[in-house]
């Protein structure tokens, strides 16, 4: 049973805690009493701006619940013990909702020495870790060969699951070297990169992008750079940050891309959506400005909304993780029941969601009580969704 004490209510949204009271009295177990509605097969871009706008919240629940029970039929909810390793938060690309990059010459911006890097792989193993996250921004004098190097001496010390660069990295990479995204892909690859993060995606909507991330990688670059790592074999995940300026069609319009890239090549082992922090990035500073002031916070129901219809949309993609790290844990725990199968990873260190002001201390310990006390048997995972032991 899910517990939420009097100071967690307190932090709450009234419109969430509303909800939360609502969820809590029907009983979610047996939601009979809910104004159901079926979804036969698969649903089309055409009927799912009707389905996203018209549902009622928890129609939408309970419809992506089934559909993870249909999947993961065993109540299991997992996690993985990795660590995020940011190598550098220098970034040409100075997207308006970051707050993590700096430019080169400021007095914080760092590259990671390889002693840093190195005493953070043994504590993540230490603590039983499987995987490190090794993500940065787009730094204007790094060549191939400082990856090259990173991933190859990472490999020639540890056993460790690399799942680093997200698209717009490979992209910066590759025109850097002057090589395709298929060459430099399998050169990192032979280096030791194993896995790639869905990062960067934000909304898979071109018009959005010129807005929020001007300079980033447009939609078919982020799309063409996952299916070339699929077509090596290589898998990813994906991802969906919203909450800044987009409407329900640039959210369909990426679940759709997602869908589709999906059937191509099924090299997506999961979804991961999480919601726009505002604090310390330019969009915040911008709100003045009438483009800028438009944009609307989302609240925890917005992304249980949006968590639903995707584990609705994407039907091909197994796994759905909650975002514990935009969300906090009580809201992750209620998006288990919005179609999440997974609490995503420990995190022993977070960086970029942290620059935002957004800082939720969670232990391994406090993962697996929270997937227990919501009703599921909570299993630790490898990178490729391998239970690798229960608790
Ligand atoms: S989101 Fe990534 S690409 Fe954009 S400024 Fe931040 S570090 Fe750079």
């Amino acid at each position: 049973m899910m517990r939420i004490t009097r100071s967690d209510i307190s932090e709450m949204h009234p419109r969430d805690v509303k909800i939360i009271t609502k969820m809590l009295y029907l009983n979610m177990s047996s939601p009979i009493s809910l104004p159901v509605t079926e979804i036969k097969g698969r649903i089309s871009r055409e009927e799912a701006l009707d389905i996203l706008r018209k549902t009622d919240l928890l129609t939408l629940g309970f419809l992506a619940d089934e559909m993870r029970k249909r999947l993961h039929q065993d109540n299991i909810v997992t996690f993985v013990v990795d660590r995020n390793i940011n190598y550098t938060n220098v970034c040409i690309n100075k997207c308006r909702f970051c707050a993590f990059y700096r430019e080169k010459d400021s007095p914080d911006a760092y590259i990671l020495s390889k002693d840093e890097l190195f005493r953070k792989i043994e504590e993540t193993l230490e603590q039983g870790g499987t995987q490190i996250l090794i993500q940065g921004g787009l730094h204007p004098d790094l060549s191939l060969e400082f990856y090259t190097d990173m991933l190859q001496s990472i490999k020639a010390r540890f056993e460790i699951n690399i799942h680093g660069f997200s698209p717009p990295e490979i992209q910066h990479i590759a025109s850097r070297a002057g090589k395709s995204v298929r060459e430099t892909l399998s050169i990192l690859r032979d280096s030791g990169l194993d896995s790639i993060p869905g990062g960067g995606a934000e909304i898979l909507s071109d018009r959005i992008r010129q807005l929020i991330s001007p300079k980033k990688i447009r939609k078919d670059k982020w799309l063409e750079v996952m299916e070339e790592a699929h077509g090596l074999g290589m898998r990813t995940t994906a991802t969906m940050m919203f909450g800044t300026f987009e409407r329900e069609e640039d959210i369909i319009e990426h679940l759709d891309a997602i869908r589709s890239l999906q059937d191509r090549t099924g090299g997506f082992t999961a979804f991961i959506p999480w919601t726009f922090q505002p604090g310390n990035t330019e969009i915040e500073a911008l709100k003045r400005n009438s483009r800028y002031n438009r944009f609307n916070r989302a609240t925890a129901v917005d992304y249980l909304r949006v968590l639903a219809f995707s584990r609705l949309y994407l039907d091909n993609i197994k796994n759905i993780q909650a975002s514990w790290v935009t969300q906090g844990l009580k809201v992750a725990q209620v998006a288990l029941r919005f179609g999440a199968n997974d609490f995503g990873s420990t995190m022993l260190e977070e960086n970029v969601v942290r620059a935002a002001g957004v800082s939720y201390r969670v232990s391994k310990e406090d993962i697996i009580n929270a997937i227990s006390s919501a009703g599921f048997r909570a299993a630790q995972r490898d990178t490729y969704y391998n239970i690798l032991r229960f608790f």
